[in-house]
């Protein structure tokens, strides 16, 4: 745990009682600050009470009165569509509103500190897609290398759950928008931008918001260095305001698009081959295309970007290609659950849109393509121009024959997973893929897109073991 420190002996209130806000609370007690903890719903409330903590009804008059500081947890609106009715009483009162990155941030670096020979160093991973894998890979990079490391934020450990510091270590943060939104500290050592494409827009009430929260990583002091994606205008923009000069290697672009061998640092992906060029001159070369857990353009993106992030921390590009090589995935995104009977089969069930299941038919060619569930806004056609790799959907979903109707190109109404699995094994032929990749949510069958994913991985596995 990391104690909250610049709350001794004051009052600090903590609302939403989940995963980081219970952690938030603890790591406030651990500081010496009396946290006083509220959640709309019964049910967290009892949680927390069941840990020892203190409940205090946040929604009364008065509630802030003697307190220092609220902390959020990243679910709960803070300005859009509206902001929840105590964030906007503590504006009224005038107390500070953080999260658990912000108090991290303020909290992380100790005076023992003094006494390690390397001062540990943290980056901080965003953009809309690619950030649990890139956030993975670089912590599995820095694993693989021997140094020590702890993977946390959206992904992993709660932040302020991980151990305190060891001597040289690297603290990997994957930060979603809502959290850089609303934190107060934003000091990473070096942060990563993967890509921007439309998403939360509810939440940040439009585009804009959205890219303004996830700017703020980059604008709040500014990381040493940044690694930032400029294959959408965006990144260009933020990369342009970091850099002093087209030769500053402060900026370390990442690009699967261009070519990046001017005079600045850049890392780009083409033809399947990454390129490491820097002031005009060619430093690293890896071959990505048999790396099984990082398929497609997608995939070597986020090997992009993790490889200058590691780059950025003192790696050698044959350390980093050594971790790139024995990177599993992560389950749920474009990995390989198992090769048989001449076929592969891939679960992406984490594919719930239709930007991601783009990304994921551009990875593979001869698709059996398991799709289907509950569809977002925006119509499926961003879909078509991919569809030429695929040979059969295999819709399920409770609505199955409407989406299958907006697919052009050969479908089978399959409606349960156990059908479209048997029915895209009868038919495939060697060497076709066998993709889940559902550019849909999953809620309409199942509690979230990981049960949907597990229950793919069975009927797969079980399909295997019966011959
Ligand atoms: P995030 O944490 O940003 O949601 P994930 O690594 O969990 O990202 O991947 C989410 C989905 O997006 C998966 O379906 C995955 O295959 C796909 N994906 C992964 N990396 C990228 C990328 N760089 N660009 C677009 N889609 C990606």
């Amino acid at each position: 745990m990391i104690p909250v420190r610049g709350y001794d002996g004051q009052k600090v209130a903590v609302l939403g009682l989940g995963r980081s806000g219970l952690a938030a609370a603890h790591a406030l007690e651990a500081g010496g600050a009396q946290a006083l903890c509220w959640d709309d719903s019964a049910q967290g409330r009892e949680r927390a009470e069941g840990q020892g903590l203190i409940i205090h009804d946040l929604t009364t008059q008065g509630a802030f009165d003697g307190v220092a500081a609220l902390v959020v947890s990243p679910g709960i609106p803070h300005l859009y569509p509206a902001p929840n009715p105590v964030i906007a009483a503590a504006w009224d009162a005038g107390v500070p509103v953080d999260n658990d990155i912000g108090l991290f941030f303020r909290s992380y670096a100790t005076s023992e500190w003094d006494g390690f020979d390397t001062t540990p160093r943290v980056v901080a991973v965003t953009g809309s897609n690619g950030k649990s894998t890139t956030s993975a890979l670089i912590h599995h990079i820095l694993t693989q290398a021997g140094r020590p490391t702890q993977l946390a934020g959206n992904i992993g450990r709660g932040v302020l759950d991980i151990d305190p510091a060891h001597d040289g270590e690297v603290i990997v943060l994957e930060l979603s928008s809502y959290q850089t939104d609303l934190a107060r500290a934003l000091t990473p050592d070096v942060a990563v931008w993967t890509n921007l494409s439309p998403d939360h827009l509810d939440r940040h009430a439009g585009m804009g918001g959205y890219f303004a929260a996830k700017r703020r990583l980059f604008a709040e002091g500014g990381p040493d260095r940044a690694v930032i994606g400029v294959d959408e205008i965006e990144g260009r923009y933020i990369a342009n305001q970091l850099a002093g000069s087209a030769e500053e290697d402060r900026v370390i672009q990442v690009s699967v698009d261009r070519k990046l061998s001017g005079n600045g640092w850049g890392v780009f992906a083409r033809k399947g081959f990454l390129s490491e060029w820097r002031k005009g001159r060619q430093i690293g070369s890896i071959d990505l295309r048999d790396i099984a857990g990082l398929p497609g353009a997608h995939n070597h993106q986020n090997a992009c970007a993790a490889y200058a992030a590691c780059r950025a921390l003192g790696l050698g590009p044959r350390q980093i290609e050594g971790g790139l090589r024995s990177f599993g995935g992560l389950p749920h995104r474009s990995q390989t659950i198992a090769t048989a009977r001449g076929l592969r089969f891939v679960n992406d069930s984490k594919a719930t849109n239709v930007d991601s299941a783009a990304k994921a038919l551009q990875a593979f060619d001869n698709i059996r393509w398991i799709c289907g569930g509950l569809e977002k806004e925006g119509g499926l056609d961003a879909l078509t121009p991919h569809l030429g790799r695929v040979k059969k959907a295999y819709v399920i979903g409770r609505e199955a024959d409407q989406f299958a109707m907006k697919l052009d190109c050969e479908t089978d109404v399959c409606t349960t997973m156990q059908r479209a699995v048997e029915q895209a094994v009868s038919e495939a032929q060697d060497g076709d893929v066998v993709l889940l990749a559902p550019a849909a949510a999953s809620f309409d069958q199942y509690d979230s897109f990981e049960k949907r994913g597990d229950d793919f991985v069975a009927k797969v596995k079980a399909l295997i073991a019966s011959g």
